[in-house]
């Protein structure tokens, strides 16, 4: 498989320029996107961007206003939520608090019978076992904890064996620490079935922790799909450079273009300074000339005090500590320009970088 994740079958679950109108909003538009068979897919991005509504097609609880959702292939226009084979699990998932915990997990299995044909009671007691709550049948889902109640849900949502699992924020009532549990034992159960799942959530490091590829999506279209560490390390938009991580975003006219050691390099005048910057790695970057308008991308991690090539001089103007480091804000000429570092400097501070740690988002 290339970066892509990409293998010869057909994806389990297409959008091939789907667009969902309500009204004047657009919340999805002309999106195309494949998830590969047991691949764990997230579509991530900000409030607002169309991520529920994208899982929503995909479930059959919308139709698209133009464009097709396709399953193996074939398209499931018309085909209602009950006959796609998904199994959801939304953000509050209610389960039914007059039910035990066992009850609610055969309620999955109101339409079909079990798959592999043993009894419903095998089945529910083999779920609970999965999602690590064995011998919790008889209890009221208000004795448990919101991280279990989910794991419930999603003992629910697996119950007639769908094909795909949709999970729309399943942890975002959850705090912190307990997210970061779940989110591990979502990501084990997935492997172990090897289930495909698309999962939905804002939170980006979420969604690099546990996504096999992800789909940043902004303003109803994706800006990038790709795994976590190439979305990381090589944000194809300026957008995704700062949805994802923090990042320094310069822009500015390229001055010269020259190779050096076998390696291309544009030096990039932003503002006062000239920034030279290496060109080789990106796609993007190797059709650069003189006079283009280039954006740039340096991670804070990659900026540090006393460099010696492509410095800038700033006051810092806050800090904060975030244990094993310290996430430094400077003022470069009314820019913001974000530091980490272990000893975090103060006043005036020279910072720079090296050319192979800027990163060309637009070379345009
Ligand atoms: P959030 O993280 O806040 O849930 P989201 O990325 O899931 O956001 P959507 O819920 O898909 O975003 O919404 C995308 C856009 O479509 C928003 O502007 C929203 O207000 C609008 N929208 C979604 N559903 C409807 C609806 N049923 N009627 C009208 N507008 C809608």
């Amino acid at each position: 498989p290339g970066e892509d994740g990409g293998d010869d079958g057909p994806p389990a679950v297409s959008l091939d320029g789907v667009t969902r109108r309500y009204g004047e909003t657009t919340a999805v538009s002309d999106l195309s996107l494949s998830v590969r068979e047991g691949e764990f897919f997230t579509l991530v991005g900000p409030s607002g961007c169309g991520k529920t509504t994208t899982l929503r097609l995909i479930a059959g609880f919308e139709e698209p206003t133009a464009g097709t959702v396709r399953f193996g292939g074939e398209s499931v226009a018309g085909v209602p939520p009950e006959d796609r084979d998904v199994g959801v699990v939304f953000q509050n998932y209610a389960l039914f608090p007059h039910m035990a915990v066992g009850e609610n997990v055969a309620y999955g299995l109101r339409f079909t019978d079990p798959p592999g044909g043993g009894s419903a009671e095998e089945r529910v007691a083999d779920l609970l076992d999965l999602v690590d709550l064995g011998g919790m049948a008889d209890r009221d889902p208000d004795t448990l904890s919101g991280g279990q109640q989910q794991r419930v849900a999603m003992a629910r949502a697996l119950a007639p064996g769908p094909d795909v699992l949709l999970l729309d924020e399943p942890m975002s009532a959850l705090d912190a620490k307990l997210r970061e549990r779940l989110r591990v034992q979502v990501r084990e159960i997935q492997q172990e079935l090897g289930i495909t799942t698309v999962y939905v959530t804002h939170d980006q490091e979420e969604a690099l922790a546990v996504s096999d590829r992800v789909a940043v999506l902004n303003d109803g279209r994706a800006e990038q799909v790709a795994p976590p560490r190439t979305v990381y390390r090589r944000p194809a938009t300026e957008f995704v450079a700062t949805f994802v991580g923090d990042n320094n975003v310069f822009t500015g006219d390229v001055t010269a273009v020259r190779t050096d050691d076998g390696r291309r390099l544009a030096d990039v005048a932003v503002g006062d300074a000239t920034f030279t910057v290496a060109l080789d790695a990106d796609a993007d970057a190797a059709s650069v000339t003189v006079r283009d308008r280039l954006t740039v991308c340096v991670r804070p991690e990659r900026l540090a005090v006393d460099a010696g090539r492509n410095e800038l001089t700033a006051d810092v103007t806050s800090a904060e500590f975030l244990g094993e480091t310290t996430r430094v804000h400077l003022d470069w000429v009314g820019r913001e320009i974000l530091l980490r570092a272990e000893d975090p400097p103060e006043g005036t501070v020279t910072v720079g970088f090296d050319p192979g740690d800027a990163h060309v988002v637009d070379g345009h």
